[in-house]
């Protein structure tokens, strides 16, 4: 039976400490981070993506140009880590102020975008405050569903900060691990190369963001702002922080049962969601090479979408598990993140499928008949 120091030893440890006070230092570096990406993202070029039909007819439109920008943040930071001015362990060095300043920014941003959507007047579907009776629930779940500030859309931009930030952390990890150990372990280098990959297809394929359910469908407050800014980095991280302390052993064959894994999973993935984007587009464009079938002209019944109604959410759990393996079987931390996954997944699925309930109403009930699995086809 594991202790209560033997699970959370990794962030209370003084060898990785998490919980450090607040700095002004963390702030500033965070804050211009931010402030980085929001102008080198207007600045730089991006093709512009229609967003879905909101309630009052009117779209938002997106440019997506996050992997233009990624590359750009890259090549900043590499050129100022070359020069001497960044520590590449920076991060890992840092992480307790970092991670409590990075939650108090999220906790005042969430306070601001409360204010600022109670005090909104607007009838447009983007900015009509959605307010209930229980004020701490629409400053958890957020006032207005796409508010802007200085004309950014701060709900799609704030990904940014977000999968960026995984990516930045990850690199640090890295780096400790090298001047520490001297040199990269495999698990390290598959979670490394598997994370890396997974974070940088995301802002290729930027625009399939825009027909997600966080973007149509949640409102913008506490919960995704700092689900965003704050749990997606430093906790989809766990695995690489994990293995700054543990030295799991990894044979080639298991290792190369892992990539098997991560590129199953991958194609699971960006499949049923590059199939349901197209669709979204043009839903006469073929799925694996014929032409999409439909229930009530409305719903692919084609392709993943055919097989399970949530593919997309068994090829992310697959890749989660991928990011976790490399740890081996000895704890159960690196095991946080798929196990997170998998709770919110099945939550989300009931969650989405009552909401195409309600728009769909029998086209969906006919959709479930067709398609009786959830998320693994033939199991659930
Ligand atoms: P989906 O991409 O599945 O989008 C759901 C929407 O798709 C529905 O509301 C509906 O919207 C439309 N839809 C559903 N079924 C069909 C169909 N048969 N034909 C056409 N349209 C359909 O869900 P999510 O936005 O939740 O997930 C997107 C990706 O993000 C997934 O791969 C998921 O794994 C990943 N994800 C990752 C998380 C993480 O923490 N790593 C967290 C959450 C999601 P409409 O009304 O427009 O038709």
């Amino acid at each position: 039976m594991r202790t209560f120091e033997d699970v959370y030893g990794l962030w209370l440890s003084s060898k990785c400490p998490v919980a450090g006070a607040p700095t002004l230092e963390a702030a500033l570096v965070i804050l211009g981070y931010i402030t980085f990406l929001a102008i080198a993202g207007a600045i730089l070029p991006g093709k512009t993506y229609a967003g879905t039909v909101l309630a009052d007819g009117s779209r938002i439109s997106y440019k997506c140009n996050g992997f233009l920008l990624l590359l750009v943040l890259l090549a900043s930071l590499g050129g100022l880590v070359l020069t001497g001015v960044v520590d590449p362990k920076y991060i890992a060095r840092n992480r307790g102020a970092l991670f409590t300043t990075d939650l108090a920014i999220a906790f005042a941003l969430s306070c601001i975008l409360y204010v600022q959507g109670l005090s909104s007047s607007s009838k447009a579907a983007s900015f009509e405050p959605h307010v209930t009776s229980n004020p701490l629930q629409d400053w958890w779940c957020g006032v207005q569903l796409n508010p802007r500030f200085l004309g950014l859309d701060i709900k799609f931009f704030w990904y940014r900060p977000s999968m960026m930030g995984w990516l930045l952390i990850n690199i640090s990890l890295a780096a400790q691990q090298l001047d520490v150990r001297g040199s990269v372990s495999l698990p390290m280098i598959l979670y490394q190369a598997f994370t890396a990959f997974y974070i940088f297809d995301y802002f290729w394929h930027e625009e399939y963001v825009t027909s997600t359910w966080d973007i149509i469908a949640e409102h913008f407050g506490f919960m995704l702002v700092f689900g965003d800014i704050v749990w997606i980095p430093f906790t989809f991280s766990i695995q690489g922080w994990w293995l700054l302390q543990h030295d799991p052993p990894l044979s080639p064959f298991a290792a190369a049962i892992l990539v098997a894994l991560f590129l199953a999973g991958y194609a699971i993935f960006r499949g049923c969601n590059s199939q349901k984007h197209e669709f979204k587009r043009d839903p006469t464009a073929p799925i694996w090479g014929r032409k999409p079938e439909l229930v009530g002209g409305k719903l692919l019944v084609s392709g993943y979408w055919g097989l399970a109604r949530k593919c997309n959410y068994l090829g992310d759990l697959m890749l989660a598990f991928s990011y976790s393996l490399p740890c081996g079987f000895s704890s159960i931390i690196p095991y946080f993140y798929p196990t997170y996954l998998l709770i919110l997944l099945i939550n989300r699925q009931m969650r989405d499928e009552a909401r195409c309930q309600a728009k769909y109403k029998e086209v969906w009930t006919e959709y479930c008949k067709r398609v009786p699995y959830r998320i693994v086809p033939y199991v659930f």
